[in-house]
C-alpha cells in the first residue's frame, strides 16, 4: 500500500483527515455506504473502509496501491476482518469509559451498593458501605453480609429474604444492622438479582441510611406521646394507647386520679421534692397495674390508668382500694415523709361511653365532683353505677358473712301429688338469716354467691345439710345447683364423696340453661351423677325460652318443672294451656314426672291436674317454710 487516508466523522459531518504515504492518485469513491468497496484498475487499486460507531458512520478509510487489480477476493477478506476489529476496539473502548465512569460514580455515590455472588460472598463494596458501616473494605471483601446483622431480624425474616431473591425476585426491607462499632444503624434497602448473560447470578443491593431521620422520628414520637419526667403516657400518647384497648362487651375502666393540694407541696417543699414525688407515684402505679392496662400522666399532677378485662362489676370497687393503697404509704423525700392524698374519678366502658374521649370527659366529670366531696374520696361517673356497685358491696359482705358465721339456713317448700294432694317431697331454698333475725331471699344475693369465689365452699356446705334431712325425713328432697357448679367436675366429686351417707332420694334442680349451653359435657355429669344411684336429676324452669324438647329423651333425667310463667297464664292463654298440655304429654311418654311450680289459684290447680301434670308446687299449698315446721307438719314420728 502506497498511500492511506483516515477521515472520521462528527455527526455526519467531516471532522479530520489523517494522511500516511504518497498519494498516487486523485481517485476515491464519494458514496459513503456500509460496504466497503474495492476497484482494481490496470495502474492503481483502491479500497474504500466505511467504519461504524454505535450505529452510525465513525470514519472511512481510503487505501491506495500502485500495484494493479491488488484488492482481489483473498485480501478483500482481509479488509472485512479489518474492518471488524476496528469496530470491536472502538466498542470495547467504549465499554470501558462507560464502566470507569459508571465505577467511580458509584464509588463516590452516598448511597450503599453491596454485591455478592450467589453464595453471598461480598464481592464489591463502595465507599458508602465503608463510610455507614464503619468496616474497612479489606474487612468486608470475601465475607457474608451477615456481618452486619444486629439480631434484630428474626430467622423467618432471612429465610424469607433469601427464597425471594433465589426466586429472582427483589426484595424491599428495612435493615436494622450493626456496625463496626456496635452502634445499630437503619438501612431501607433494595437487594436485586442480577442474571449475567453467562448464566450467573449476583445480587445487588442498594440501600440508604436513615438512621437519622429514624431517630428524629422516634424522638418526635417520643415527644409526642410520651411525658418527659415520667415516661409515662401523656395524655396524646394515653388516648392513641388506651384507644386499640377498648374492645366489645370487655369491660374497662378508665381512673384519672388528680393529687390532693400538690401546689401546696410544690410551694412548701420546692419543684424538685415535688418533682421527685410525682416520679415515685408514677413508679408506684406502674407497678401496680398489669403489663395490659394503659397508665399515663397528663398534666402536673393528673394521673390516669385504663384498667383493661375487667372480668366482673365487682371488680370495679377493687379500684378504689387499690388506689388508695397506693398512697397510703407516705412518699420519703430525703429527711421528709410526706402524705399525699389523691381523689380519683371513674367511666366505665361500655357503660359510659364507646370511645376513650368520652370516658376521659365522664370521668373527668366524676373526678370535679370526686374532688368536691374532699380527700381521697372516688367518684363513679354514673350514681346509678355507684349504687348497684355500693350495693354489690353490701352483698359481698353480707355473702361473707354469712359463710363466717353460719347464716345460712335453707327453706323447704313441698309438693303434692296433684291426684291426692299427698305429700311428694321439698324443695330446699336458701335464705341468709342475718343477726338482726332478717331474712334475706336468694334474689338478692344468689347471683353474686353464683359467680363468687365462695360458691365451692357453700354448695359444699348446702349438699351436707340437705343430705342430713333426706336421712333424718325419710322424704326426697330436691337441692337447686347454679349451671357453674353443673358443670364443674369437683361438684360430681363432691356428690359422690357426700352421697355415700345418703340414705333416701336426693333430687338435683338443674336450670334447663346449664343443660343447653354445654350438651355433650352434660351428658356426661348426669350419667355420673345417675351412677351413684339415690340421685334423680329435675329440670327447672322448663319452658323459659331455650327449650328443646329432643334433649328430654337424650338425657337421663327424671323430672321436668313447668314454670312459674306458664302456670301464671294457664288460665287465660289458650297457647299456653296447649304448650302446659305439650310439656306434660311428651314427658309422660319420655317417663318422666311433671311438677308445676308457682302455683296459687285453685283454677290453675283444677287446670293443670286435668292435662295430668302430677304434681303442684305454690302458695296455694305451702309457702316455703323453715325446718321447724316441717318437721313439726310433716315429718311423721
Ligand atoms: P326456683 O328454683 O325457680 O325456685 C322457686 C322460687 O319460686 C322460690 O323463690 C320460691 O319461694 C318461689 N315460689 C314458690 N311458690 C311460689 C308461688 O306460688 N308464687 C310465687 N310468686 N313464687 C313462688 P326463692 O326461694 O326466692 O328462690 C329464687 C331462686 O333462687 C330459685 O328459683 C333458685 O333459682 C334460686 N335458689 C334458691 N335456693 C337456691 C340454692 O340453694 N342454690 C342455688 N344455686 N339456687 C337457689
Ligand atoms: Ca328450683
Ligand atoms: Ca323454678
Amino acid at each position: 500500500i502506497n498511500y492511506a487516508e483516515v477521515k472520521t466523522y462528527k455527526n455526519g459531518k467531516l471532522d479530520k483527515i489523517y494522511k500516511c504515504g504518497e498519494k498516487i492518485t486523485d481517485f476515491y469513491v464519494r458514496d459513503i455506504s456500509d460496504r466497503i468497496i474495492t476497484v482494481n484498475e490496470s495502474n492503481f487499486s483502491y479500497a474504500k473502509i466505511p467504519i461504524k460507531r454505535e450505529g452510525k458512520l465513525y470514519a472511512v478509510i481510503n487505501v491506495y496501491s500502485s500495484e494493479p487489480f491488488f484488492f482481489r477476493e483473498e485480501n478483500k477478506k482481509l479488509l472485512e476482518e479489518l474492518k471488524r476489529e476496528i469496530e470491536i476496539s472502538l466498542e470495547r473502548v467504549e465499554t470501558i469509559k462507560k464502566a470507569y465512569i459508571l465505577k467511580n460514580s458509584i464509588e463516590r455515590a452516598y448511597e450503599w451498593v453491596l454485591i455478592t455472588d450467589k453464595n453471598g460472598n461480598i464481592t464489591y463494596v463502595n465507599d458508602a458501605v465503608v463510610k455507614i458501616s464503619g468496616y474497612k473494605k479489606e474487612e468486608i471483601i470475601g465475607k457474608n453480609p451477615r456481618i452486619f446483622k444486629s439480631g434484630y431480624h428474626p430467622k423467618e425474616f432471612y429465610k424469607k429474604l433469601w427464597e425471594t431473591i433465589k426466586s429472582g425476585k427483589e426484595f424491599n426491607t428495612i435493615f436494622v444492622n450493626r456496625k463496626k462499632d456496635g452502634k445499630l444503624f437503619y438501612l431501607e434497602t433494595r437487594i436485586i438479582p442480577l442474571k449475567l448473560p453467562d448464566g450467573s447470578v449476583n445480587f445487588v443491593s442498594l440501600g440508604r441510611d436513615i438512621t437519622a431521620e429514624r431517630v428524629l422520628m422516634e424522638e418526635n414520637l417520643r415527644l409526642k406521646y410520651f411525658d418527659i419526667l415520667t415516661e409515662l403516657y401523656n395524655l396524646n400518647g394515653f388516648l392513641a394507647e388506651a384507644e386499640k384497648k377498648l374492645k366489645g362487651k370487655e369491660i374497662s375502666a378508665l381512673i384519672l386520679m388528680d393529687l390532693y393540694n400538690f401546689s401546696y407541696i410544690n410551694k412548701r417543699y420546692g419543684l424538685k421534692t415535688g418533682d421527685e414525688i410525682i416520679k415515685e407515684v408514677a413508679k408506684r402505679l406502674k407497678e401496680s397495674i398489669f403489663e395490659r392496662d394503659v397508665l399515663g400522666r397528663f398534666s402536673g399532677d393528673e394521673f390516669g390508668i385504663l384498667f383493661t378485662n375487667v372480668k366482673n362489676e365487682r371488680d370495679l370497687l377493687k379500684i378504689e382500694v387499690k388506689v388508695l393503697e397506693i398512697f397510703d404509704k407516705p412518699f420519703r423525700v430525703g429527711e421528709e415523709e410526706i402524705k399525699v392524698h389523691v381523689n380519683g374519678g371513674i367511666a366505665v366502658y361500655p357503660y359510659d361511653g364507646s370511645g376513650i374521649v368520652e370516658l376521659y370527659e365522664k370521668a373527668t366529670i366524676a373526678l370535679k365532683e370526686a374532688k368536691a366531696e374532699g380527700l381521697d374520696k372516688f367518684k363513679f361517673f354514673r350514681e346509678d353505677m355507684e349504687l348497684k356497685l355500693s350495693q354489690l358491696a353490701r352483698v359481698a359482705e353480707l355473702v361473707e358473712e354469712a359463710l363466717k358465721e353460719k347464716l345460712f339456713i335453707f327453706y323447704y317448700q313441698p309438693y303434692f301429688r296433684t291426684s291426692d294432694l299427698s305429700l311428694g317431697g321439698f324443695e330446699s331454698l336458701i335464705r341468709i338469716k342475718d343477726k338482726s333475725g332478717k331474712i334475706h331471699f336468694p334474689n338478692e344475693f344468689i347471683e353474686f354467691l353464683e359467680t363468687s369465689i365462695y360458691l365451692g365452699e357453700f354448695e359444699e356446705w348446702a349438699l351436707k345439710e340437705i343430705i342430713k334431712r333426706i336421712n333424718s325425713w325419710k322424704i326426697p328432697v330436691s337441692l337447686n345447683i347454679s349451671a357453674k357448679t353443673f358443670r364443674n367436675g369437683k361438684f360430681t366429686e363432691k356428690v359422690q364423696k357426700i352421697a355415700k351417707d345418703l340414705k333416701g332420694t336426693l333430687i338435683i334442680e338443674i336450670t334447663e340453661r346449664a343443660f343447653v349451653e354445654n350438651f355433650e359435657e352434660s351428658k356426661k355429669v348426669i350419667k355420673k351423677l345417675k351412677e351413684l344411684g339415690n340421685i334423680k336429676i329435675s329440670v327447672d324452669d322448663f319452658g323459659t325460652g331455650y327449650s328443646s324438647l329432643s334433649y328430654l329423651s337424650e338425657l337421663d333425667i327424671d323430672n321436668v318443672k313447668i314454670d312459674i310463667s306458664f302456670v301464671r297464664k294457664i288460665t287465660q292463654d289458650r297457647k299456653t294451656l296447649a304448650i302446659v298440655k305439650g310439656i306434660s304429654n311428651i314427658s309422660k311418654d319420655l317417663g318422666l314426672s311433671t311438677i308445676a311450680e308457682g302455683v296459687e289459684t285453685k283454677e290453675q290447680f283444677e287446670i293443670l291436674k286435668n292435662i295430668g301434670v302430677d304434681y303442684v308446687q305454690g302458695y296455694l299449698f305451702e309457702k316455703p317454710i323453715p325446718e321447724e315446721e316441717v318437721i313439726k307438719k310433716y315429718v311423721k314420728r
